[in-house]
């Protein structure tokens, strides 16, 4: 990628650049996206090392209470735009794709915790993986 991806939360007091490639999207259907996105949640992830923030003054974070990888969410304080998924140990960090700057490239390689979906809505048939629960088997991602 030649210039770096960008993004940020809707007030613009959270702005952000990806030095590295963004992995294609995972649909999260579980609770706790759920309740913190309004919705199924839409992410990407960047390299740990490749996110940059470059405007912070209104980040904000809490833990994910049910957490299994015992993550942390970052949003912004003054928005409340729901941005980061981060949790200890992994080397890449999530991010809200609907955050993303202009044309992302990007691609929905999957759904994640179908098993806690909303009732309101059907999978879609989209021949992609579906996950009861996470692909990995070291916890959940959002
Ligand atoms: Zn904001
Ligand atoms: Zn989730």
């Amino acid at each position: 990628m030649s210039e770096p991806a960008t993004g940020g939360c809707l007030c613009g007091a959270v702005r952000y650049e990806v030095r590295g490639p963004l992995r294609d999207i995972l649909i999260c259907h579980c609770v706790e996206c759920r309740r913190w996105h309004g919705n199924a949640a839409a992410s990407t992830a960047a390299a740990r090392a490749d996110l940059a923030l470059t405007g912070q003054r209104g980040l904000r974070w809490i833990a994910s209470p049910e957490s299994d990888a015992h993550a942390r969410r970052g949003f912004c304080g003054e928005c409340g735009s729901s941005l980061f998924w981060d949790a200890p140990g992994r080397d890449y960090v999530a991010i809200a794709a609907g955050s993303l700057d202009g044309e992302t490239g990007l691609r929905i390689a999957g759904h994640w915790f179908t098993s806690q979906k909303g009732d309101w809505y059907e999978l879609p048939v989209d021949g992609l993986p579906q996950h009861e629960r996470s692909a990995a088997t070291e916890g959940s991602a959002p």
